[in-house]
């Protein structure tokens, strides 16, 4: 724990109630709450603790989506689910992972009710979440895109679900007996969310869109830093470059 987020509203029903190692979003549904990515299991307690601070009840989360299988997005899962009854989603090609017939990280594991498919649509409340699979971090990585409003603005908001080329390296491939086949698949998948237009960049991890500085920005200012248009593209053309660097130079 080297830097604490304060938990707060981002922009209109989203909100974010992660740590700095590992990012959780909140979406207030007005029929319950949409949880993204629960996190590491070690820090549920300081994840369930924001979410009263921002106003919630734990209890209220009804659905939680894991964007892929890696313990920083989805170990407290198991455990939140014994806390809040709350229905689990992740993507199909993610169960080998949860199963253990791929290996990647160590994780702990739990049992998904729902499998997500790619153009799957997850409704709840107010809010309709379009998921499209992105393989390549991992091969069942889904990512997220759902309309927010705010001041009578409708915006698109779109989550990369796993952005990290730290799996598609020779090294982590040959290591994992994984097929060097992903590379393509996430170059594939970049091109893809390419042509989704999306207003309000939401990070997979903070890094991503600078979720930690943003915050910090948004308490001082009267514009809203997580409305821009052209951060999703620029983000994933220096994503489509590190890929074809890693493919070019078979790193
Ligand atoms: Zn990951």
């Amino acid at each position: 724990m080297n830097k604490y987020i304060k938990p707060s509203k981002l922009i209109g029903n989203l909100y974010f109630a992660g740590t700095y190692e590992a990012s959780t979003h909140l979406i207030d549904t007005g029929d319950g709450l949409i949880l993204i990515d629960p996190g590491y299991f070690e820090s549920l307690f300081m994840v369930i603790n924001n979410i009263w601070e921002l106003g919630f009840n734990p209890k209220d989360i009804k659905y939680i989506l894991v964007s892929h299988a890696h313990s920083d997005h989805m170990d407290a899962t198991d455990e939140l689910v014994k806390l809040t009854g709350a229905k689990t989603f992740i993507g199909e090609d993610d169960l080998p992972l949860l199963t253990g017939e791929i290996y990647h990280f160590p994780i702990r594991p739990f049992k998904p009710d729902v499998l997500i498919k790619d153009g799957d649509i997850i409704s709840l409340g107010n809010t309709k979440i379009k998921c499209i699979k992105t393989p390549g971090h991992t091969k069942g990585t889904i990512s997220f895109f759902f309309d927010i409003e705010e001041k009578g603005n409708v915006y698109k908001a779109g989550m990369f679900g796993g952005a990290g080329c730290n799996t598609l390296v020779k090294k982590f491939l040959d290591k994992n007996c994984l097929p060097y086949e992903s590379r393509n698949l996430f170059l594939q998948s970049v091109e893809r969310l390419l042509k989704e237009k999306v207003d309000v960049f939401v990070g997979n991890h903070v890094q991503n869109n600078n979720t930690d500085k943003k915050i910090e920005l948004l308490e001082k200012s009267d514009i809203n830093p997580f409305i821009d248009s052209t951060e999703w593209q620029k983000f994933l053309l220096e994503r489509k470059e590190r890929i074809k660097e890693i493919i070019n130079n078979n790193e």
